[in-house]
């Protein structure tokens, strides 16, 4: 209990809060002090006192101090109990990881009222419904999450931090479907891939997270590596189960790592495309892969193939199962 209060406190300082309440200080001199007109009492010259340094309030005026617990009890008439349970609201909807955790759960919900999402789905050969929820795919309308977000409490402010709405006020992601990102299973980000006519990927601002997957990947002394998303969904649903996805052919260092955290076999099965920028990536990264004693293997699919177009129009497991065994060191 005495160390929930303490984490709740930092989490949500006492001047933040005040200021969330639209209370106004000035600096008192050069210290950690603001001064400002007491919210407990009426008054025309400010005597409330705030320490940000000691999380501490006084007022002269009506001589009432204490903590942030102190301040909400007085405030909005509650006991110390229901003040925290008030507190601990208020700092879940100030949490930008709580926010994109409530938008993925509301755009996973979006998915089965919008048949042309569904219906993109099916076209990229992902069919499974089980698989769909392991994945946790959700699809964005756009729209709509702004005002289901302002609902639950969260505010405009944090939802612009966390990039799930854009500086003009508008849902940022828009007719994509959805995959959370995560970094040791937390969601980092969103990535929106495009069921529309505009550009195809797209990622909310910051880290893009771990490789996909990796804490049940890693186990695998072998490791299927691909670009996309519908590329792992597609060979998942096949029956392999060794696949991550790096979200693109660039690897962040992080996920550069966690690739070489133990000697294995990596096949980079990324896309033959007409440019040959897939294969290119795939070469150079085969290269600093075995700089770090890892034993890269590039999977060659039929040229403008990539694993998903590969399943989509009719290879199978068997198939697939030949090319890992046929791909050159
Ligand atoms: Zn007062």
């Amino acid at each position: 209990m005495g160390e929930d209060l303490e984490q709740l406190k930092q989490q949500l300082p006492l001047l933040d809060y005040l200021r969330q309440q639209n209370w106004i200080g000035q600096r008192a001199g050069q210290g950690p002090e603001f001064v400002g007109l007491c919210p407990l009492h009426p008054e025309t010259r400010p005597s409330f006192y705030v320490n940000a340094r000691k999380n501490l309030f006084y007022c002269h005026g009506c001589g009432q101090g204490g903590d942030l617990i102190r301040f909400v009890e007085l405030s909005q008439h509650l006991s110390f109990r229901q003040s925290l349970a008030y507190l601990e609201r208020q700092s879940a909807v100030a949490d930008p990881d709580a926010a994109l955790r409530q938008a993925s759960v509301f755009y996973q919900q979006q998915l089965d009222r919008y048949p042309m999402a569904r219906r993109y789905l099916e076209q990229r050969g992902v069919r499974d419904p089980a698989l769909i929820q392991e994945l946790q795919i959700g699809y964005a309308p756009g729209g709509s999450l702004r005002r289901h977000l302002l609902a639950q409490g969260y505010s405009l402010d944090l939802l612009r931090r966390t990039g799930l709405v854009n500086p003009q006020g508008h849902d940022a992601l828009y007719q994509r479907l959805v995959f959370p990102c995560c970094q040791d299973s937390r969601i980092v980000n969103l990535y929106g891939r495009s069921i529309g006519t505009a550009f195809a990927h797209r990622f909310l601002p910051g880290a893009k997270g771990d490789l996909v997957a990796w804490e049940s990947v890693r186990q695998f002394p072998s490791v299927i590596l691909v670009e996309g998303m519908f590329d792992l969904a597609v060979l998942w649903q096949a029956g392999f189960r060794h696949v991550t996805c790096s979200l693109g052919t660039h690897l962040t260092s992080d996920q550069f790592r966690q690739l070489c955290d133990r000697p294995r076999t990596v096949y980079l099965s990324f896309d033959v495309d007409a440019n040959g920028s897939g294969q290119q990536a795939a070469q150079a990264l085969a290269h600093r892969l075995r700089a770090q004693g890892i034993t890269p293997r590039r999977v060659l699919l039929p040229p403008g193939h990539d694993p998903n177009s590969f399943f989509v129009q009719g290879g199978d497991a068997r198939q697939f199962q030949s090319l890992l065994e046929a791909a050159p060191l």
